[in-house]
């Protein structure tokens, strides 16, 4: 694997207007918080693939791509999420200077030097799902008992509580 790059220097590549390069690199990936639980990219440094292209006026073009699994409490039966679904990860950025448009300025540039370590946790939690599961079947835990329904009989189930209109009911049959 590559060596970890958290910023890269884009001025080294030498690029004039309209040249573009793709490069391989490796990030790392900050914890992050979600729903009050702490969440680890695992593994914490992911492979990465960065497009550059130099755009006329001194501008640039990039483009970062990566997956990652998160590793942390599963939102609905608590086991490690790690397991589930990598999420992909596909941001692009702009930077043109001289441009008064903040859409056409990167947070993530400082002269030529690309801060990819913060680029990629911002879109990495641009793309959490709305729940961070095991597994999109997880069967989560029982609201009754707290075990976990994705290991537990399927027919696992408990008496319903009486209605407590039913228990009014007996009362005027026994006042009868
Ligand atoms: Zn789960
Ligand atoms: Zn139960």
């Amino acid at each position: 694997m590559a060596n970890r790059t958290d910023i890269f220097d884009l001025g080294r590549l030498g690029l004039s207007s309209g040249e573009g390069r793709h490069l391989d690199l490796t990030v790392s990936i900050d914890p992050l918080e979600f729903g009050g639980q702490r969440y680890q990219a695992v593994p914490s440094e992911v492979p990465a693939k960065l497009d550059v292209s130099r755009t006329t006026g001194s501008g640039w073009f990039l483009r970062l791509r990566f997956d990652a699994r998160l590793s942390g409490p599963c939102m609905r039966c608590l086991e490690d999420a790690g397991k589930g679904d990598a999420i992909v990860v596909d941001s692009r950025e702009v930077d043109q200077p001289g441009s008064d448009d903040d859409e056409l300025k990167s947070p993530y540039l400082a002269g030529d030097d690309l801060d990819v370590h913060a680029w990629a946790r911002d879109a990495l939690v641009l793309e959490l799902p709305t729940q961070i599961v095991c597994s999109d079947d997880c069967k989560g835990l029982c609201a009754i008992c707290g075990e976990n329904l994705n290991f537990a009989d399927p027919e696992h189930a408990h008496e319903a509580p009486p209605d407590p209109r039913w228990a009014k009911l007996s009362e005027l049959k026994l006042d009868r």
